[in-house]
C-alpha cells in the first residue's frame, strides 16, 4: 500500500505564448508577488489536479508490470480503478473504498522501430517522457493534447485530442493495445484483433479494463511557424476551412475567444516550414520554475479589468514576434506553466463542448450569451476542429465538429460548486440542443439524463461491460454515474 503524491498543475491551451509575453511585461512593471500554499492529499485520498472532488479509496497499488496488475485485480475482490497523471478533474480515477491502480510507475518503453515509425510503451509513461524518446530520432507523436504531462493510457482512455489540423483524437494512432481484464486475463487489441474491446477501451474511461501497454504511430518532427489572424465570428468557420483545414502546411490550430464579448476569434496556427529557428530547443526543458507565469495568471483573473489584458497587451504583443520552432518544442508544453500559488480559495478548470460544424455560430452566439448571464470568470474559450471519429464506442465526435473549449476560474466552496454546475449543465443543454455533446474528463455535473441523451451509445458499452465485467469491477465516479 502507498501514500499519494500530491496532484499538481492546473489548465489551459491556447495561453502559454501570450502568458510569457504578458509576464515579461508585468514581471518589468515589479508588478505582482503572490503567497504560496502548496495542494496536496494525503492518506489513501486520491485528488485530481483540481484539488476539489478527491475520492477516499482502500487501497493504493502502484504496478510495473503486466504481471502485477493482472495479480492486483485478481486479488482484489471490490472494485478497481485506474489513474493516470489524474488530470480529470471529476474523480475519474477512483471509486470510493475501493482499490486505485496508480499506473504512473509503469512507465516503461517497450519497443521502438523507426523505420515504421511505430513505438510501444507501458501505459503509464508520460508524453513529454515519451518525447524525450523519440525526439533523438526526429520523430514526433503524431496526435496528443496541448500539454505532454498526461499518460499515453489515461490520454487513450478519454481519447484526447490536440491542436493537430485533420487527424481528430489519439485513438486514430493507436494501432493496438494490451488490456488487462476483470479476471485478470491479457488480451491484445486492435483494430483486427479483439476489435470490440479495442473500440471499447479507447475513450472508455478504463470500463472494461486496465490498458497495460499501448503501440502508437509516430511522424517525422518538423519545423513550424507560428501565424496569427483575426476574424470576425461569423467568417470563421469559413476561414478554417479555406485557409488552414485545405492547407498541408497547417499543422496545429487553434482560435480563442476572450471574454467579455467572445466574439472576434484570434487564430494562431502552426504551419510547417523551412525558415531559420527563433527557439533553439528541441523540446521544452523539464522541472523549470514558472513563477512569473502564475503572477500573470493571478493578473488575469484576479484585477480589476484583468481579462481585457488578454486583448489589450498579450495577443498584440504575440502577433508583433515571429516564432520558428521544432514540433516537438511545440508539444512539449508543461501544464506546470498554468498551475496557480495556491488551489485552496479558487481552482482552476476546463470544461469542452463540441457541436458538428453547420451549428459553429448559433452554439458561439449562445455561449458567450451563457457565460456573460452568469459572470463565468473565463480566461478564454480555445476553437478546434475534428474530423468525425469512427472508432470509440464512446465517440466525441459523431461527425465533423468544432470544439469549445472552455478555461475558466471557479471558487471551491460549496455553492460556488453548485452555481457551475447549474451553468454547466445549461451549457450541456445548449450542446445537445445543437447536435453536439460534452467532454467527459471534466466535472461531473450533467444528470444522467444529459449524458444518456448526448452519448446514447453508451448502451454498447454497458453491453459489452455485462459480459466482460459481470461485476462491474472497474468502476470510478463517472462509470458508476454512466452504467447505471
Ligand atoms: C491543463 C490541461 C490541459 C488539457 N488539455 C487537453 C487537450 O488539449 N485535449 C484533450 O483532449 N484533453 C485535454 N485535457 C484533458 C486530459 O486529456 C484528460 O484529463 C486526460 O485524462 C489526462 O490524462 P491522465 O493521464 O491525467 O489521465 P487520468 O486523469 O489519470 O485518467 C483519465 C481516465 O482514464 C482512465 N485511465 C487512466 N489510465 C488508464 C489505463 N492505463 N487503463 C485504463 N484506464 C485508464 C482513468 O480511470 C480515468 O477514467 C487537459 C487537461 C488539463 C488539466
Amino acid at each position: 500500500m502507498h501514500l499519494m503524491s500530491p496532484a499538481s498543475t492546473g489548465s489551459n491551451f491556447g495561453l502559454q505564448t501570450r502568458r510569457t509575453l504578458l509576464s515579461r511585461s508585468l514581471a518589468s512593471a515589479g508588478l505582482l508577488v503572490l503567497p504560496t500554499r502548496a495542494f496536496c492529499a494525503t492518506g489513501l485520498v486520491i485528488s485530481n489536479v483540481t484539488g476539489i472532488y478527491s475520492v477516499v479509496v482502500a487501497r493504493v497499488e502502484t504496478p510495473t508490470r503486466t504481471e502485477e496488475v493482472t495479480h492486483a485485480v485478481r486479488q482484489w475482490s471490490g472494485r478497481v480503478a485506474v489513474g493516470g497523471g489524474r488530470y480529470s478533474m471529476g474523480g475519474q480515477v477512483a471509486v470510493s473504498g475501493g482499490l486505485h491502480l496508480d499506473m504512473r510507475v509503469m512507465n516503461r518503453l517497450v519497443w521502438i522501430r523507426r523505420e515504421d515509425k511505430v513505438v510501444r510503451v507501458q501505459a503509464g509513461m508520460r508524453w513529454r517522457d515519451l518525447q524525450d524518446i523519440v525526439d533523438p530520432l526526429n520523430l514526433s507523436i503524431k496526435t496528443m493534447q496541448s500539454y505532454s504531462n498526461f499518460t499515453v493510457g489515461g490520454s487513450v482512455s478519454v481519447n484526447a485530442h490536440g491542436r493537430y489540423v485533420g487527424r481528430g483524437p489519439v485513438g486514430n494512432t493507436v494501432r493496438a493495445l494490451q488490456i488487462v481484464l476483470a479476471d485478470g486475463s491479457v488480451v491484445e487489441a486492435s483494430g483486427t484483433q479483439n476489435a470490440e474491446l479495442f473500440r471499447a477501451a479507447v475513450g472508455g474511461y478504463g470500463a472494461i479494463g486496465v490498458i497495460t501497454e499501448v503501440e502508437l504511430e509516430l511522424v517525422d518532427n518538423t519545423r513550424i511557424e507560428r501565424v496569427v489572424t483575426k476574424v470576425s465570428l461569423d467568417r470563421y468557420a469559413q476561414y478554417f476551412d479555406d485557409s488552414v483545414l485545405a492547407d498541408e502546411s497547417c499543422m496545429l490550430h487553434n482560435a480563442d475567444l476572450l471574454p467579455p464579448e467572445f466574439n472576434e476569434p484570434v487564430c494562431v496556427t502552426w504551419r510547417t516550414m523551412t525558415k531559420p529557428l527563433t527557439e533553439l530547443g528541441r523540446l521544452v526543458p523539464q522541472h523549470q520554475n514558472y513563477g512569473v507565469e502564475k503572477n500573470v495568471l493571478w493578473a488575469l483573473t484576479e484585477l480589476p479589468g484583468g481579462s481585457r489584458l488578454n486583448t489589450s497587451v498579450v495577443h498584440p504583443l504575440l502577433t508583433a514576434r515571429p516564432c520558428v520552432k521544432w514540433l516537438n518544442h511545440e508539444a512539449s508544453l508543461d501544464v506546470a506553466e498554468l498551475e496557480p500559488r495556491t488551489r485552496r480559495i479558487s481552482t482552476y478548470v476546463l470544461q469542452e463542448f463540441f457541436v458538428p460544424r453547420r451549428r459553429f455560430l448559433s452554439f458561439s452566439r449562445d455561449l458567450a450569451g451563457v457565460l456573460r448571464r452568469h459572470q463565468v470568470e473565463a480566461v478564454n474559450v480555445s476553437i478546434r476542429h475534428s474530423p468525425a471519429d469512427g472508432l470509440s464506442m464512446l465517440p466525441w465526435a459523431k461527425e465533423d465538429v468544432f470544439s469549445f473549449v472552455l478555461y475558466f476560474k471557479q471558487r471551491t466552496h460549496a455553492r460556488a460548486l453548485e452555481a457551475v454546475g447549474r451553468w454547466t449543465r445549461e451549457l450541456i443543454d445548449l450542446a445537445i440542443e445543437n447536435e453536439g455533446r460534452y467532454y467527459l474528463p471534466y466535472q461531473l455535473h450533467a444528470t444522467r439524463e444529459q449524458f444518456n441523451r448526448a452519448y446514447p451509445e453508451a448502451e454498447a458499452l454497458r453491453e459489452l461491460k455485462r459480459i466482460v465485467d459481470p461485476q462491474s469491477k472497474f468502476s470510478n465516479r463517472l462509470l458508476n454515474f454512466a452504467h447505471e
